[in-house]
Order: structure tokens, then C-alpha cells, then sequence
């Protein structure tokens, strides 16, 4: 198989675009279409202070090492990493550390917070403690808030997330699945809060398959954790995704298509979808949509 670019031994097949790439065309293209990403959604400007959220995960090291490029390019743009330490025994230790040695060897400057020294509380006496919702719920209630103070105390004026096209598309089906329409009009690939009370958050890689993000960190010998958080969802999410790499399989270039559609369906759906009004939660002061905000009801008569 020749590589469709420049006649080189290929290694990979793309097959929603029917074309073979060799190891330096696939890394080039990977990076230009995140590029061409960040510049269709005016994702970033040449002075942001950019905030990284880095899990130690293939998706995250692959956009830090491909963000880490671009900023180099712009002498006032700034790079950080904010990792969190949810506090899974025997999981999350490995990727803090795998987090910072890579953060290391391209010299981005890394803050790491913990659930624990943030919130009183690690997420695994948190699970054992809290049953009515899933373990990722809580989760990702926490994780969202602890991203989000690790980027403030960076003094970052935005937020990079490494969703790729994958995990885009599951949300969007998972949202349609749960009735929830009003999410469906926030899956985007930038989230700006009109009233500036959140930082904007970015998606750079969200038109990237997840396994081309699994490849390219492959190919860069980049080192990530390749263990499942032991309470990964076994619920819907996961049969949305085996579902949806079925139907790719068969008709490649589905999962395209659904991003597209729901780009089109999207500014459709905003105006007939009230806007959310925000006020401060009576505990904490942070913005909520409810009296009290996601994070101080999952501690509540947890953690003191
Ligand atoms: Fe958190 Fe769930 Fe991800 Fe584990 S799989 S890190 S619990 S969101
Ligand atoms: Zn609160």
C-alpha cells in the first residue's frame, strides 16, 4: 500500500476519505487539520494564556504536544497543564506521573490539583460514601470545577479539552437518547459564557477519531495510560460507541456526518432552547443554574 500523498511505504488506511498515508503524511495531516480547526472556530488568539487539561491519557498528551507547536509560534501566546488527581487507587497515580514527565520534556509548566486537597475528599470514599448516581457523574461534576480553579490560579483565559470526534458524537447520540435537548445545543467545539463568569473552553481535537488520536500518539512514542479507570461507564455511553464504530465500519464517515448534522441543527436549536440564567449557589458563590451548584450537592453531608 503506497501512501496517496507522496508514493511512501503507507501505514495507515483512512478509509471515510479513501486514502493511505505513510507515518510523516498521516502526523502532518493529523496536526494540520487540528490547525485548520482551531482557525474555523476562531478557537485561539496569538496573546491566550491556554489552560490544558492533561488526564495522561493518548488524547490529551497527543493535543498538548500538538498545541505545544503551535504556541511556539506565537511569542506572546502561553501554555499550561492542569492535571487532576481525582484520587482512584491504582490508576491515577500512573497518569499524574506519566502527565508530568511529558509536561516536562517539552517544557510546559504543569499544575496538578487534587480532589482531596480541593474538595476534602478523594472520589473513591467519595463512591463508597454517595450510590445514587454513577461514580463518572460525580466525577465529572468535580473534575469539571477542579479544572476550571487549576486555570484560574494559572491565571489562563481559556480552557483546551481533548474531546476528539468520537467522544463528540457519543454525546451528542447520548443527549438524544436521554431527551435532554438543551445539551444538545451545547455540544460545540467552543463553549463561551456571554457573561464571562466561566473561562471559554476549546476543543481543539473534536474533528479528530478517536483512533487516529490513539495513532498519532502512537507514532510520536508518546507514553500514556493505557488502563481503563476501574469505574469506567459500562452503561450507555459505551453501547452508543460500540454501536457507532459498527456503523462506521460499514459505512465509513458516519461519524462525520452526525458532527455535521449536528453543526447545522445546532444554531436551530439555541434559539428554541431558553437561554440558561446563572445565579451564585448559596454555598459556595460559584455559578449555577439551581440554588446550589453540581459540586456543593455531591459533597453535601459528605464532606464537612
Ligand atoms: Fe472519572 Fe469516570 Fe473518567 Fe474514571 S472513567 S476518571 S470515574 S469520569
Ligand atoms: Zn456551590
Amino acid at each position: 500500500m503506497r501512501c496517496s500523498f507522496c508514493e511512501g511505504a503507507a501505514i495507515y488506511r483512512r478509509p471515510y476519505e479513501g486514502v493511505a498515508l505513510c507515518k510523516a503524511c498521516f502526523l502532518k495531516d493529523v496536526e494540520e487539520k487540528i490547525r485548520r480547526t482551531i482557525s474555523k472556530y476562531d478557537m485561539l488568539r496569538f496573546d491566550d494564556h491556554l489552560a490544558v487539561a492533561v488526564s495522561g491519557g493518548k488524547d490529551s498528551l497527543a493535543m498538548l504536544r500538538i498545541l505545544r507547536k503551535i504556541e511556539r509560534q506565537f511569542p506572546k501566546a502561553r501554555l499550561t497543564a492542569v492535571t487532576v488527581d481525582e484520587g482512584i487507587r491504582g490508576y491515577r497515580a500512573e497518569a499524574v506521573k506519566l502527565a508530568k514527565k511529558y509536561c516536562d520534556e517539552l517544557g510546559v509548566e504543569h499544575v496538578v490539583l487534587s480532589f482531596q486537597k480541593l474538595f476534602g475528599i478523594t472520589l473513591d470514599v467519595l463512591v463508597r460514601s454517595r450510590k445514587e448516581l454513577s461514580p463518572c457523574s460525580y466525577c465529572g461534576v468535580l473534575r469539571r470545577r477542579a479544572i476550571h480553579v487549576g486555570a484560574k490560579r494559572a491565571r489562563a483565559n481559556k480552557i483546551a479539552t481533548a474531546h476528539n470526534l468520537d467522544d463528540e458524537v457519543q454525546t451528542v447520540l447520548l443527549n438524544i437518547f436521554h431527551g435532554d435537548a438543551k445539551r444538545i445545543a451545547r455540544v460545540e467545539p467552543v463553549l463561551v459564557d456571554p457573561a464571562n463568569r466561566f473561562l471559554e473552553r476549546i476543543k481543539p481535537m473534536c474533528e479528530i477519531p478517536e483512533k487516529e488520536t490513539a495513532l498519532y500518539a502512537y507514532l510520536t512514542g508518546i507514553r500514556f495510560q493505557s488502563c481503563p479507570c476501574p469505574y469506567l461507564e459500562t452503561a450507555l455511553r459505551n453501547d452508543i460507541r460500540e454501536m457507532l464504530n459498527r456503523i462506521e465500519q460499514k459505512h465509513p464517515g458516519t461519524k462525520f456526518t452526525v458532527f455535521r448534522s449536528m453543526e447545522r441543527i445546532r444554531d436551530y436549536l439555541k434559539v428554541s432552547v431558553p437561554s440558561i440564567e446563572l445565579k451564585n449557589c448559596s454555598e459556595c458563590g460559584e455559578p449555577t443554574t439551581q440554588d446550589i451548584c453540581e459540586v456543593c450537592k455531591t459533597l453535601k453531608g459528605v464532606v464537612k
